[in-house]
């Protein structure tokens, strides 16, 4: 008898604590849903006037003539833009958060897309100085056309060229792409950038795809970054059916690893169309 009565009573406590845990998992989902959305509103919020401040400060840079204010004016933008490039990495992060990252596709050109960040990332080198040799390998069998989001592929390779760019001081940042092909135009894309710059502490690398985590706060003062960049960018190589990983040596350099799975364009029609766009 007063076994059944403690077996009830035990039985009841488990529901009881079943019950209490579904809705802490409730509010729990609830709060981050409103976390998110809070995230992507203060973003749109902020991110107008801070376009409003950018238009002014081009219109006002025109008109310049005082090396002084040149120089202030200049400042204004660069800090503009960095501010716009951290909301949008907020932004970008919220919705990934809610699930709510969607992939566009369309037709691209990768070699012409990596030269292009290349490009782009070199204007850092000749403004800080640095002698880095910028260095890109294409496997032959690469195809020219490929199908994907474009933007996103380009964001990941900004992020991880960008970083490599931001932590070497000498030497050599190499972008390698090579493919393996599959039935029905499927593409495997494996992408290795390989620096030889300041590398990762072992201990410190299974923090790096975490948000917010830069692996010495000193050094991102000196260097400046979110602590989002890993992250977006391990969840769009996901996004892609790919893998990321890195390896590094604080005496060598670091070289991170990712694949995507794309496809290769057979559509002479659609590779005309992009150009001529
Ligand atoms: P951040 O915007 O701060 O660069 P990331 O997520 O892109 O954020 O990188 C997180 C941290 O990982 C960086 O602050 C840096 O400490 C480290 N890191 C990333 N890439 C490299 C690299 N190529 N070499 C050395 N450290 C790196």
């Amino acid at each position: 008898e007063q076994a059944t009565e403690d077996l009830r009573r035990s039985m009841d406590s488990m529901e009881e604590k079943s019950a209490q845990l579904h809705i802490a998992n409730r509010e729990a989902t609830e709060s981050n849903r409103l976390k998110s959305q809070f995230l992507a509103n203060i973003s749109h919020e902020v991110r107008t006037p801070l376009n409003a401040i950018l238009g002014y400060t081009k219109t006002l840079q025109k008109g310049i003539k005082d090396p002084q204010h040149k120089l202030y004016i200049d400042t204004i933008e660069q800090s503009t833009n960095s501010l716009l490039a951290i909301i949008g990495d907020i932004l970008d992060f919220s919705k990934i958060e809610a699930g709510k990252l969607s992939l566009e596709s369309n037709h691209f050109n990768l070699r012409a897309l990596i030269d292009d960040v290349y490009q782009t990332l070199s204007i850092n080198l000749l403004t800080k100085e640095k002698q880095i040799d910028l260095v890109t390998e294409f496997d032959a069998q690469l195809p020219e056309w490929i199908i994907g989001d474009s933007t996103r592929v380009r964001q990941i390779l900004t992020n991880l060229i960008g970083n490599a760019i931001k932590f070497t001081h000498q030497g050599s940042v190499k972008t390698k792409v090579s493919c393996q092909t599959q039935s029905d135009n499927k593409l495997t894309l494996l992408f290795q950038i390989i620096d030889t710059g300041i590398g990762i502490p072992e201990h410190k690398i299974d923090r790096l795809f975490k948000p917010f985590s830069q692996v010495d706060t000193s050094t991102t003062r000196q260097f400046g970054g979110t602590g989002l960049g890993l992250v977006i960018s391990k969840k769009l190589v996901e996004q892609m059916q790919g893998k990321i990983e890195v390896s590094s040596d604080p005496s060598i350099g670091s070289t991170f690893r990712f694949s995507l799975c794309l496809q290769a364009s057979g559509n002479l029609m659609n590779q005309k169309d992009s150009l001529d766009r």
